[in-house]
């Protein structure tokens, strides 16, 4: 490792979104507790207002003046969350306009401390940050909060690159093995329709074209558990590609339960539904791996069919489950819970039966699944829940639902063989019957249950090597991040 001293500087410039806030804020407490650099986070209003509310001093909060007014959005919108699927490239194209508020800010740094920051780490849609950093004397590395599978999904769709398309809707690129092969998602045949003429491949090809000129890109994952993908990444992006991953807060993997979850339940602004204590004494109650967690993320949930056949499913298998339940598709997601969602006195049999714990709307998600009764979890395949849920050795049971999680997904069941995929989409049909025989096979204690779970556990090891700190030889992911 270089010897920087510690009193070198980076800033950080996020996306206005919380996928995108969380990892980074990870990533900076990363960096400043292990090298003790100073680090400035700087953003929106509203933003930094969140990243505030998260109880993390140690890094410096910089707020960039933002108008939303000026771009085209709803008064207050400064995030992506809530943001209607129709305005959501507007909150896109007015991240540009943090351009000039940036450069005032670096100019700034270079004034007071005669020098420029050793580097900006900024979002991979932010490409315009790469000729800023240059023009103030330093450098620019790119940041992708997804993983390594997501990423090269993403920059294949939007950069038009040549695919290989297979008679049942799936494609592959040029690059990969022929056995990877994508699901062809609505926002991909749009793209294709619109020829990069879309709004919003005018937004992105540009932004990622300018990010592919960094000095490196940074991948929240691990070499070991994605390196076909990052292969490709290496190959097409020509700069060096740095998986430093999974981005979790230290406090998991310690297991002391209570910061992880204080860290968490910021997250969105939400309250959790149930206390981790309650969380964990019920957990403390049931059989190793006897638990099956269910949570859609901090943005999905299904409609009201969709969740009286999970219901249904689940009460016929009668596993024991943790399900955090919100207002289902179409009802106000700050509304109170109705009974009616579910399957008629499906809460009281339950609860009389010691079957389940409901929470409503936010569960302390890091905490159930380090907890060793856990034995797998029915996700919509979001990133995070992904590497929480692999560094725990939890197969999973997917659901994708939206973004680049139906890729993940393909990545977990295909090449991880640590995942079975449910149904996929938001407009899907499941039937109660098709639910209980899956959650059976999973939860089994022989068969393809024993299987994902021996594969899960395998990656865990994986994940936890390339996290190694101790010793001579340090773990892939240390050794990334200290490159
Ligand atoms: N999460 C949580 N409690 C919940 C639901 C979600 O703590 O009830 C956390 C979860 O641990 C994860 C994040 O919210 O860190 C969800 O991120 P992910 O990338 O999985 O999905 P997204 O919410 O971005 O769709």
């Amino acid at each position: 490792m270089v010897g920087f001293s510690s009193d070198e500087h980076i800033v950080m410039l996020p996306m206005m979104a919380h996928g995108h806030l969380v990892p980074f804020l990870a990533l900076a407490r990363e960096i400043h507790q292990r090298k003790g650099f100073t680090i400035t986070m700087a953003s929106t209003p509203l933003n930094i207002q969140y990243l505030r509310s998260t109880a993390v001093s140690e890094i410096r909060l910089v707020e960039l003046p933002f108008r939303s007014a000026e771009h085209g959005l709803p008064p207050d919108t400064e995030n992506t969350e809530n943001l209607p699927l129709d305005q959501l490239i507007n909150i896109f194209r007015a991240s540009e306009s943090l351009e000039a508020p940036v450069r005032q800010l670096l100019s700034e740094i270079v004034e007071k401390e005669g020098r420029p920051p050793l580097c900006v780490v900024s979002d991979v849609f932010f490409g315009w940050a790469v000729r800023v950093a240059e023009s103030m004397g330093t450098v620019n590395v790119t940041f992708a909060t997804w993983g390594a599978y997501g990423n090269l999904a993403f920059i294949s769709l939007w950069m038009n690159l040549p695919h290989r398309e297979s008679e049942s809707e799936e494609f592959t690129l040029p690059g990969l093995p022929d056995r990877i092969r994508f699901p062809i998602s609505p926002l991909h045949q749009f793209l294709r329709m619109a020829n990069g003429t879309d709004s919003w491949s005018r937004f992105f090809q540009p932004q990622i074209s300018k990010s592919l000129r960094s000095l490196g890109c940074l991948c929240n994952t691990v070499e070991e558990v994605e390196p076909i993908a990052l292969e490709w990444l290496r190959n097409y992006m020509k700069i060096p590609v740095w998986p430093i991953g999974p981005l979790l807060p230290s406090a998991l993997l310690n297991k002391s339960s209570s910061s992880a979850g204080h860290f968490y339940k910021h997250r969105a602004g939400k309250q959790p539904g149930m206390s981790v204590e309650k969380c964990i004494k019920w957990l403390d109650l049931q059989k190793p791996d006897s638990v099956l967690y269910i949570s859609f993320g901090s943005q999905n949930t299904i409609s009201q069919a969709q969740m009286k056949a999970l219901a249904s499913g689940l009460e016929e298998s009668g596993v024991l489950f943790i399900w955090v339940i919100r207002p289902p598709l179409g009802f106000d997601l700050r509304g109170e819970f109705k009974p009616e969602w579910l399957p008629d006195g499906f809460e009281e049999r339950t609860r009389e039966k010691k079957q389940g714990l409901l929470v409503k709307n936010w569960a302390p998600q890091l905490d159930i699944l380090s907890h060793k009764s856990t034995g797998a979890f029915l996700s919509h395949c979001g990133w995070n829940s992904v590497t929480e849920s692999l560094s725990q050795g939890v197969p999973i049971i997917g659901w994708p639902m939206a973004a680049e999680q139906a890729y993940n997904s393909k990545m977990l069941v295909e090449e991880m063989g640590v995942s079975v995929e449910l149904t996929r989409g938001l407009q899907s049909e499941i039937r109660g019957e098709e639910v209980k025989e899956m959650i059976e096979t999973v939860m089994g204690e022989n068969g393809k249950g024993a299987e994902m779970r021996k594969k899960a556990a395998e990656v865990a090891e994986r994940i936890k090597a390339a996290m190694n700190e101790e010793g001579e030889e340090k773990g892939s992911s240390i050794q990334a991040l200290d490159n």
